[in-house]
């Protein structure tokens, strides 16, 4: 078990684009375990490699509902329609909130923690989710897709 410290906004690491999976060896179970841990211990509900420090493009995304839970591995949206005007946050960015437009809907592709590869349906929250942490994996921060960033009242 290991929980990884998450980086912040301004660590150069956040902006910069990951490399792709080209195996699923020892380091990169140790990441997706790394990942788990992580983003359980925080109060969030998807985390990209990038974001514990490494430049790999793998997301995970649970919303700790039982339900909706995997890993993904060079995720890649494929298709999508729709859009949505909602709030959005970032672990990397504690207490801030911004209005993002993503689409409704989208269709991801990439490849389970197995390696196998799959087709992610998503709609709603996970389509937000989903372009949130691809985003990541590309260097690209919400807050440069938002329409307006807000702190959070203190809790
Ligand atoms: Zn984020």
């Amino acid at each position: 078990m290991a929980v990884k410290r998450i980086l912040t906004f301004g660590e150069k690491t956040l902006e910069r684009v990951s490399r792709k999976v080209e195996k699923i060896d020892g380091e990169t179970m140790e990441l997706i375990r790394d990942m788990k841990d992580t983003l359980m211990a925080a109060p969030g509900i998807g985390l990209a490699a990038p974001q514990i420090g490494v430049l790999k493009k793998v997301i995970y995304i649970n919303f700790k509902d039982g339900e909706t839970e995997f890993i993904l591995m060079n995720p890649k949206i494929t298709g999508k329609s729709g859009s949505e005007r909602d709030a959005e946050g970032c672990l990397s960015y504690p207490n801030y909130e911004g209005i993002v437009d993503r689409p409704k809907k989208v269709t991801v592709t990439g490849l389970d923690e197995k390696g196998r590869s799959v087709v992610v349906e998503g709609e709603g929250l996970l389509a937000r989710a989903l372009c949130h942490e691809i985003d990541h994996l590309e260097g690209v921060l919400y807050t440069k897709r938002a329409r307006k960033v807000y702190k959070l009242e203190e809790q």
